[in-house]
């Protein structure tokens, strides 16, 4: 027997209608604020990811899925979305189209992390990206699809954090003031850390080791250093929210996992779900188009863990709608009447119906059965008097009343009491 790979689910039948609910969520979403889909491939050049992810992160030193393939060239599955949609909007020309562009995505993603509770090496995230606006109401914008998108999952519980990292001005001078802070206590500091000091001494503060952690805590914070620009467009975001009374709370030590972002940076955060208590993070990222080629053009987005927000529902009791079942079933008991059952389902399915019949040679008890495992709302039995009358007698499982009703009626006498 071949097991799963570490770090990787299988979604089972039962269970496929939670991603499905949480899908169509992320596409609703995306509907209502005229958001695009995109697609881009599961692998990318590692170059791609070096340069989009920046090569002091996690994610490039640890954590990437790269090979080389038969040709020679290294290449990456992706470990996140955000670097793909920018290469796919440069690489298609898409500055060149009427901005703002809103696009978005639900892929898979792959890292190569220790597989813990809402941490896998396999995971999936619903990610937007918009292109073209600097504004403000960008930001505030992008955050309500994210909340949105919450509250369509029926997730209450999550904390809206909010932090701002400058541009380059003004990160330039809280680097010097980090690494003047940072100096003096590099010897106690974690290798790690100590490597990040030199070139990019804002991922410290993202260090997870808790003699790291102390030191941090007392760190110059980046609010305090940001240029004008940087700090008239946090105030503009706050009170945007404020104004749509979407509750947030400022956290000066997000500066997240990925060295892309600029001014605006946010997570929505869960205490139910053990430590990995992101279920949603993003920011604004104003430098990422050009420094991968493309046109000098500001850009924001988000993504979304699914199997962190399935977790968190599931761990809060937020209820998933029911998985798909027939709303009837027919059953035959010998040759003739299974082939009328079959004809009539047939019929059903080309009307959009879900109906069942028997495919296991089943008695017309064992079917019953089986159609009540199904949750089927109707059965219908077709016996040999029902062949000569032309009528099946429907049963109404939950109600348990029995109607007759004639062959070529069925999928009008459903629909009278069915919206489908
Ligand atoms: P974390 O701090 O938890 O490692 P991150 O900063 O690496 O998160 P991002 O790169 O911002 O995460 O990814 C966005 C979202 O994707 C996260 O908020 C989380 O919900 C989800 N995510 C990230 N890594 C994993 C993983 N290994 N397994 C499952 N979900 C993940
Ligand atoms: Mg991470």
């Amino acid at each position: 027997m071949i097991n799963i790979p570490k770090g990787t689910k299988d979604v089972l039948p039962n269970q496929s209608c939670k991603w499905q609910f949480i899908e169509k969520s992320a596409r609703e979403t995306a509907e209502i604020f005229n958001i695009k889909e995109v697609r881009t491939p599961v692998f990318e050049h590692t170059e791609l990811f070096l340069r989009g992810v920046g090569e002091t992160t996690d994610v490039v030193n640890k954590e990437m899925y790269t090979f080389e393939d038969k040709g020679g060239r290294s290449i990456t599955l992706k470990p996140e979305g955000t670097a793909g949609a920018v290469r796919l909007f440069i690489e298609n020309g898409l500055a060149s189209t009427p901005m703002p562009l809103k696009t978005y995505y639900i892929t898979p993603c792959f890292r190569y992390e220790r597989p813990q509770a809402g941490r896998l090496r396999e995971f999936h995230q619903f990610g937007v990206e918009v292109f073209g606006a600097k504004s403000a109401e960008t930001d505030a914008e992008v955050i309500f699809a994210a909340s949105t998108f919450l509250n369509k999952l029926g997730i209450k519980k999550t904390e809206l954090q909010i932090n701002s990292i400058g541009c380059r001005i003004c990160r330039a001078e809280y680097n010097k003031a980090l690494k003047e802070y940072f100096r003096p206590h590099l010897a106690e500091m974690c290798e790690t850390c100590r490597s990040r000091f030199d070139k990019n001494p804002l991922r410290m503060l993202d260090c997870k080791e808790e003699k790291c952690k102390k030191i941090t805590a007392d760190a110059p914070k980046i609010l305090d250093f940001l240029c004008e620009d940087c700090n008239t467009h946090f105030e503009k975001v706050k009170s945007l929210l404020s104004a749509n009374k979407v509750p947030y709370v400022v956290n000066s030590g997000i500066v997240r996992g990925l060295d892309y972002y600029t001014k605006t940076v946010f997570e929505f955060v869960s205490t139910d779900i053990g430590a990995q208590g992101a279920v949603c993070a993003g920011g604004r990222y104003d430098n990422l188009v050009e420094e991968l080629g493309g046109p000098s053009l500001p850009a924001i987005g988000f993504a979304a863990g699914i199997e962190r927000l399935m977790l968190l529902m599931e761990n809060t009791g937020v209820s998933f709608p029911d998985g798909q079942k027939p709303l009837i079933y027919v059953a035959g008991m010998d040759d003739a009447t299974r082939a009328k059952a079959f004809e009539i389902v047939a019929r059903l399915r080309a009307n959009g119906v879900n109906a069942e019949a028997d495919l296991m040679e089943r008695s017309v008890k064992a079917q019953f059965k089986y159609a009540d495992k199904l949750g089927a709302q109707y059965v219908a039995v077709i016996g040999g008097n029902e062949l000569i009358s032309g009528e099946a007698n429907i049963k109404n499982m939950t109600e348990g009343t029995q109607t007759a009703v004639k062959f070529g009626e069925i999928y009008s006498y459903l629909k009278c009491r069915q919206s489908f």
